[in-house]
């Protein structure tokens, strides 16, 4: 089991090259290979009921988990998902992990809800967005610039497939409730991302 995780690992991390690869020479069309570590390989628990977004999202909700702390390596982030998902289903009582997407600092995005499915992460906006939470707390530190660039990637790939609509609001959690996250310096940092929104409709 551990070995069959370890080869997806590395076939992940090829993909990326070959698609830095393509978009540099070719400037084809990013394709659908982006690392994505499914629940499967993290030892996700099924979630206990469903509910269909409405696609494309007009938002995507930039997180930080604080707690967990930022994780390096497949072991360590897999096992920050179980956490985060232990603890939104076990003690807050949700169906599933609470984001559709989480990007670890080993250089890979693991998959929560999924772009189908509305999460629980931003009360108001889980069925117009998709929540992205990076693993750690940037309050004062920013991401590694790859944790950073591959977060842009998801959601330039959930645009090309349609799941975000293209002309998104890019948010952070804080705007649309009383909250630290997603970080003094994650905050500051999104402002200059591509679609960042500084006003949000309040809801
Ligand atoms: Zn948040």
């Amino acid at each position: 089991m551990v070995i069959f995780i370890t080869n997806t690992f590395i076939d992940s991390r090829t993909n990326v090259v070959l698609l830095t690869f393509f978009k540099t020479f070719f400037s084809v069309s990013k394709t659908k290979t982006i690392p994505i570590v499914s629940r499967v390989e993290w030892g996700a628990q099924s979630p206990t009921s469903i509910t269909n977004l409405t696609l494309p999202v007009p938002y995507v909700i930039i997180h930080h988990t604080y707690e967990p702390g930022a994780c390096y390596s497949l072991l360590e982030c897999s096992s920050a998902m179980r956490s985060i998902q232990n603890y939104h289903q076990g003690t807050q009582g949700w169906a599933d992990i609470g984001y559709n997407f989480a990007v670890g600092g080993d250089g890979s995005i693991y998959e929560g809800r999924g772009w189908k499915a509305v999460g629980a992460h931003a009360a108001g906006y889980n069925s117009v967005s998709i929540g992205i939470v990076l693993i750690g707390d940037f309050v004062s530190q920013l991401p590694p610039a790859q944790q950073m660039e591959l977060t842009k990637e998801l959601i330039e790939v959930g645009v090309e497939l349609g799941y975000i609509s293209k002309e998104y609001s890019l948010i952070g959690h804080r705007q649309v409730r009383s909250t630290e996250c997603p970080g003094d310096a994650l905050f500051q940092e999104i402002t200059t991302w591509d679609r960042f929104t500084p006003a949000v409709n309040t809801k």
